[in-house]
C-alpha cells in the first residue's frame, strides 16, 4: 500500500477512535448529571442471578428484594445469568422499567469454553502454542455471547508454584513469562479487535493479587510474600494484561502481606489504576469485601464499603457492601462522591465499548445461539487444542505409538469410560456428559481391546458446589480387571483426579492417585507390567511409583469435549505429542512449593557433609521438570550462536534438528541466568520459547532477541532495573535440557 494512503488511513482510525472516546465521555458526563447518589452506587452492585426467568417471578424474600431493586435502577451487572431467554427477561427490566433505561452487563465465568469445551488451562498452556489458546477463548467468546454473555471472569492468571491449591488448573502454571503470554492471548481471544461486535466479550484478569500463594496451598488462606517476589513473579501477567488492554480486572479472596486484596490501595490505586494507568472496571471477587469481616480488618459491611471504594474496588459482586452503606458513607462526608463517580464511569464506558447502550439485546439473538454452539468448528478447534495439550512423560520401551492392527488391549480404570471428567472443573454452562471418553476415541482405531473399570472412582454426586466422595473400600472390580489385563498384550490405564477435584476450595494435602486407583495399578502391574498410564488431572500429580516401575506415562490433562479422539490419536500416533510441562511435577508432596526459578540458596551443594540446603530424604528435584515432554522423534540442539545487535540487543539463535523418525513439533526453549547483581536472581528463568514443526532430518535455525524487557528485573520497591554483569543462556528442550553459553552486558 502506498505510504502516504496507509498514514491517511492510521490518522483517521486514530481520530475516529479519540472522537470516538469523547463521545462517550461526553454521553457519560450527561448521564452522570442525570443519576442520582442511590443509582450510581446501583451501577456498582453486581448481583448473583437471583430467579430463573423462566418460572415465576420472586414474590417475597430476598430475591423480591433485589428484583425491586432491579426494577428501580439498582443494580448494575448481574451474574450467572445465561441463555437468550433468561438475559432478555433481565435486560428487558434494567432497559424498559428503569427511569433511565441503562442496559445491565452480564458476567459469567468463561473459563475453558461455554458449551464446546476446551482443555483446563493448566492443560491448554502445556501446548505452548498462544494461536491456540487465542483461538479456544476466541471460540468460547462466540458461544457466550451467542447466549447472552458479554463479560467472562477469565483468564485467571495467578502465577502459583504449588499443585496442592486446586486453582492451579485454572492458570497457565509456574512461570510468569509463560503466563503473561499467555494471559495476553487468552483476553485477544475473549476481546478480539473490537469489543462493539456481538461475538466478543470483556476478559478478566484475575485475581489480582497473590492469589497462588496462598500459604500451604489451602484455598482462601493468608499470602505473604514479600514484594520482590509480588514484582517479578505475580505481576507480570496483570501488567502485560493492562497493556493489552483488559477491560476488567477481579480482586482477590486472599489478604496481600496483611491487608486485603479488596482493601489494598497499594494494589489497585497505586500500581493498577496509577503507574499502570488501567482505566478500566475492578471487579471484586465474590463477596471478598464481606470476607474483611472474617478478616478482622473491618467491623461491618460499612466499613468494607469505605475501605473496598478508597482502595479503588468499582464493583462489588455479592457483598452487599455498596448498596447497603455508600449514600450514608457520602453524607456522613467518610467518601468523597468523586470516587463513586469514578467507578460509575469506568463501568458505564465498559458498557458503550460493549455497545450496549446503542443495543442492549445485541447479544439476544436465538437465531445465533442455535448456530454458534457445538460448531463443527470449535469441536475441530477443541481436539486440536486436545491433541496439543498431551505431555508424553515417558515412553522408554517405545511402546507407543500403538499399531493400528493391534490386538489383544486391556483398557482399565473409571475415568476411561468417563464422558464427565473430561469436562474439568470450570464448566458453568456445559451440558454434562457430553465428552468423548477414551473408550469412545479408540474405538475409531480398533475393537480390538476390551474394558474393565477395576475400581469405581467416586461414590455419590458429581457436582462443582459439593465435595467428592472417593470409593476407599470397593474392590469388588479388581479380580476381572487383572484377568483381563494378564491376558492382554498392552494394558492402557486410565487413573487419575475426577473432574472436579481441582478447581476453588479443593486443595489437597496429598498428591497420589486417589481412591483405590493406586492398588489397583500395583495390582495390575503384578500380572502384566506392560502398561501404557494415562495420567488425568486437572494439576501435577505425584507420580513416583509410575516412574519407578513403568515405561510408559502420558500426562493427558482434562482435555474438555474432544478428549477420547484426542488421546486417541496421541496413542496411534496419529498425531505426534508435542506438549511441554507448565509446572513442576513434585516427586513427594513434602517438596512443595517447588519452581524451577528457584534461588541458588547460600548453601546450594551438593556437599559430603549434611549442612547444605537439601531434604535428608528426598532429592530437590522435580520428578518431571518445567518445560519437560518427550515427543516420538528426537530433537538435536547445536550451534548456539550469541550476539551483539546493532541496536543493542542480544541474539541467541541455535540449531534444532528433526533426528528421529518421525515429523514433529518442539517447543524451543531460551532460560537466562543473571550471574551477579545487586538482588539475588532465579538460577533459571524463562525468557523466550518458539514451537516449531520439522520433518524428519530437517534442522531449522531459531532465533531470539533479548532486550531490557528480558534482561531486567524489579527490585523491591518496583523499580525496573538493566544491570550490567554476565549471563548464562540456555537454549534447550526443557529447563534442564539444551545447550548454553553466555555474555556480559
Ligand atoms: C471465584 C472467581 C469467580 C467468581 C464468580 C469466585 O468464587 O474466586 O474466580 O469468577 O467466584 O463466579
Amino acid at each position: 500500500m502506498h505510504y502516504k494512503k496507509l498514514s491517511f488511513i492510521i490518522i483517521s482510525i486514530f481520530a475516529m477512535s479519540a472522537f470516538a472516546e469523547d463521545y462517550i465521555d461526553s454521553r457519560i458526563d450527561d448521564l452522570l448529571t442525570k443519576m442520582t447518589l442511590e443509582e450510581k452506587i446501583g451501577q456498582m452492585t453486581q448481583y448473583n442471578g437471583f430467579w430463573d426467568a423462566t418460572g415465576p417471578m420472586p414474590s417475597e424474600g430476598e430475591n423480591k428484594n433485589k428484583l425491586d431493586q432491579l426494577k428501580r435502577g439498582l443494580v448494575g451487572s448481574v451474574l450467572n445469568v445465561s441463555g437468550t431467554k433468561q438475559v432478555k427477561e433481565f435486560q428487558d427490566i434494567a432497559v424498559k422499567q428503569t427511569r433511565l433505561g441503562i442496559p445491565l452487563i452480564f458476567g459469567l465465568d468463561v473459563i475453558h469454553g461455554q458449551k464446546t469445551i476446551f482443555p483446563i488451562p493448566l492443560g491448554e498452556t502445556s501446548s505452548w502454542d498462544l494461536e491456540v489458546m487465542e483461538r479456544s477463548a476466541r471460540d468460547a467468546a462466540i458461544e457466550a455471547s451467542a447466549m447472552g454473555i458479554n463479560w467472562t471472569f477469565a483468564p485467571m492468571m495467578d502465577v502459583s508454584i504449588d499443585p496442592r491449591w486446586g486453582r492451579v488448573m485454572e492458570g497457565a502454571g509456574e512461570d510468569p513469562y509463560l503466563g503473561a503470554k499467555v494471559a495476553v492471548a487468552r483476553i485477544q481471544g475473549f476481546q478480539g479487535k473490537d469489543l462493539s461486535r456481538s461475538d466478543t466479550i470483556a476478559a478478566c484478569a484475575k485475581h489480582f493479587a497473590g492469589y497462588g500463594f496462598v500459604t500451604a496451598g489451602r484455598d482462601y488462606n493468608t499470602v505473604d510474600i514479600g514484594t520482590y517476589t509480588l514484582y517479578n513473579t505475580v505481576l507480570p501477567p496483570f501488567k502485560a494484561s493492562v497493556a493489552v488492554g483488559v477491560k476488567t480486572v477481579m480482586n482477590a479472596f486472599n489478604t496481600l502481606n496483611g491487608t486485603p486484596s479488596t482493601a489494598s490501595a497499594f494494589l489497585q490505586r497505586d500500581i493498577l489504576k496509577g503507574q499502570w494507568g488501567f482505566q478500566g472496571v475492578v471487579v471484586s471477587d465474590w463477596a471478598s469485601g464481606r470476607e474483611m469481616i472474617e478478616h478482622g480488618t473491618a467491623k461491618n459491611l460499612k466499613e468494607v464499603a469505605e475501605q473496598s471504594l478508597k482502595a479503588g474496588s468499582d464493583m462489588d459482586m455479592e457483598s452487599y457492601a455498596y448498596n447497603r452503606n455508600l449514600a450514608e458513607l457520602v453524607t456522613e462526608k467518610k467518601v468523597d462522591e468523586s470516587l463513586i463517580n469514578d467507578s460509575v464511569r469506568r463501568i458505564l464506558k465498559l458498557k458503550f465499548e460493549l455497545g450496549l447502550f446503542d443495543n442492549p439485546y445485541k447479544y439476544i439473538n436465538e437465531k445465533r445461539e442455535k448456530s454458534a454452539l457445538y460448531n463443527k468448528k470449535h469441536i475441530d478447534d477443541s481436539l486440536d487444542a486436545a491433541r496439543k495439550s498431551i505431555v508424553l512423560l515417558k515412553n522408554s520401551n517405545g511402546i507407543l505409538p500403538l499399531s493400528k492392527k493391534i490386538k489383544n488391549v486391556a483398557v482399565i480404570g473409571s475415568l476411561a469410560n468417563d464422558k464427565n471428567s473430561p469436562l474439568g472443573s470450570w464448566r458453568m454452562a456445559s451440558d454434562d456428559n457430553t465428552a468423548v471418553s477414551l473408550i469412545e476415541g479408540m474405538s475409531r482405531y480398533t475393537n480390538e481391546f476390551k474394558y474393565e473399570q477395576g475400581v469405581r472412582l467416586v461414590d455419590g454426586k458429581e457436582s462443582f458446589f459439593a465435595p467428592l466422595v472417593f470409593n476407599q473400600t470397593d474392590r469388588s472390580g479388581f479380580d476381572a480387571a487383572k484377568k483381563l489385563a494378564k491376558s492382554a498384550d498392552v494394558v492402557v490405564m486410565m487413573l487419575g483426579e475426577h473432574g472436579f477435584q481441582t478447581g476453588e476450595g479443593r486443595s489437597q494435602a496429598n498428591l497420589g492417585f486417589p481412591g483405590l486407583q493406586q492398588e489397583l495399578l500395583e495390582e495390575i502391574y503384578s500380572v502384566n507390567p506392560n502398561i501404557v498410564l494415562l495420567v488425568s488431572s486437572g494439576r501435577p500429580l505425584v507420580l513416583d511409583w509410575a516412574d519407578k516401575h513403568l515405561s510408559t506415562i502420558v500426562q493427558t490433562w482434562q482435555l474438555g469435549s474432544q478428549s477420547g479422539h484426542a488421546i486417541a490419536q496421541v496413542l496411534f500416533g496419529d498425531y505426534n505429542p508435542s506438549g511441554k510441562l507448565p509446572m513442576s511435577f513434585p516427586r513427594s508432596v513434602g517438596q512443595l512449593p517447588m519452581t524451577y526459578r528457584h534461588f541458588a540458596t547460600g548453601r546450594p551443594g551438593p556437599n559430603v557433609d549434611v549442612f547444605w540446603s537439601h531434604y535428608t530424604d528426598e532429592s530437590n528435584d522435580p520428578l518431571y521438570p518445567f518445560g519437560y515432554g518427550l515427543s516420538y522423534t528426537t530433537f538435536e540442539y547445536s550451534k548456539l550462536i550469541i550476539n551483539k545487535t546493532a541496536n543493542n540487543k542480544i541474539s541467541v539463535s541455535a540449531e534444532i534438528t528433526n533426528t528421529g523418525t518421525r515429523e514433529g513439533e518442539e517447543v524451543v526453549q531460551l532460560y537466562l541466568h543473571d550471574k551477579f547483581a545487586s538482588f539475588i536472581r532465579p538460577v533459571k528463568e524463562l525468557k523466550g520459547f518458539k514451537k516449531i514443526q520439522l520433518k524428519v532430518g530437517q534442522s531449522l535455525n531459531v532465533k531470539f532477541e533479548l532486550s531490557d524487557e528480558e534482561l531486567g528485573f524489579y527490585n523491591p520497591e518496583g523499580k525496573f532495573l538493566v544491570e550490567p554483569g554476565e549471563f548464562d543462556v540456555m537454549v534447550g528442550t526443557s529447563s534442564v535440557s539444551g545447550i548454553s553459553g553466555s555474555f556480559s552486558i
